[in-house]
C-alpha cells in the first residue's frame, strides 16, 4: 500500500482541527452535494439526497450564489466550520472532503487538490453539475418523489 506523501498533504499532515482557513476553505471539493434538500427517514436516521437544490446553487458550476452571504441570504445553509463538522457527518455525503479527513481517510483522486483542478470531479459526475434543479416552486411534500439514488451517505 502506498502511503501519503504527507509533507504535500496538509490535510493528512495537521488533520482537520489544525487546519487554518485557507486551507480548511479549501479542502471543500465544491461538489455542491451539501446545497441539495435532504430528507431524513425518522425511523432510521438515514438522510436521502434529492435533485432538489439550494436556489442559490449554480447547478452548472455547483458554486454558490453568494457564498459571502449565503447564511444571510439562506438561513437553513450551514456553514461548516471547525466547531461544527462534528454534528454535520451523519448527512454530509461520504464523498465530502471534510468527511473523509474526519474519518481518516485521504482525499480522493479528482478532488481537485490531487488532481489540479475540478474538472476531473465534473467530469466523472461527482458534482451536482447538470444533474439537479433548484427546488423552487416544488411542494416540501413531493421532495420524495425527487429522491437519488447516486449519493452515497450513511
Ligand atoms: S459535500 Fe463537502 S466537499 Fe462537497 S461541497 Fe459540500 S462541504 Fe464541500
Ligand atoms: S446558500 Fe450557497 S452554500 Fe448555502 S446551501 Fe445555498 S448554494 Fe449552498
Amino acid at each position: 500500500m502506498t502511503q501519503p506523501n504527507t509533507e504535500s498533504k496538509f490535510w493528512w499532515r495537521q488533520g482537520l482541527d489544525a487546519l487554518n482557513s485557507d486551507q480548511w476553505e479549501q479542502l471543500c471539493d465544491g461538489c455542491g452535494l451539501c446545497c441539495l434538500h435532504k430528507l431524513e427517514d425518522e425511523e432510521t436516521g438515514e438522510y436521502h439526497y434529492t435533485s432538489l437544490a439550494c436556489d442559490l446553487l449554480n447547478t452548472t458550476s455547483c458554486e454558490c450564489g453568494d457564498y459571502e452571504n449565503r447564511t444571510e441570504r439562506v438561513p437553513e445553509c450551514l456553514k461548516l466550520t471547525q466547531q461544527n463538522y462534528h454534528q454535520a457527518l451523519p448527512w454530509l455525503p461520504n464523498s465530502c472532503a471534510y468527511k473523509r479527513v474526519a474519518q481518516g481517510l485521504d482525499l480522493p483522486r479528482w478532488h481537485h487538490l490531487r488532481a489540479g483542478g475540478k474538472a476531473l470531479m465534473h467530469k466523472h459526475g461527482l458534482s451536482v453539475s447538470g444533474k439537479v434543479q433548484h427546488a423552487a416552486g416544488i411542494d416540501e411534500d413531493d421532495y420524495q418523489e425527487y429522491v437519488l439514488q447516486w449519493v452515497d451517505g450513511e
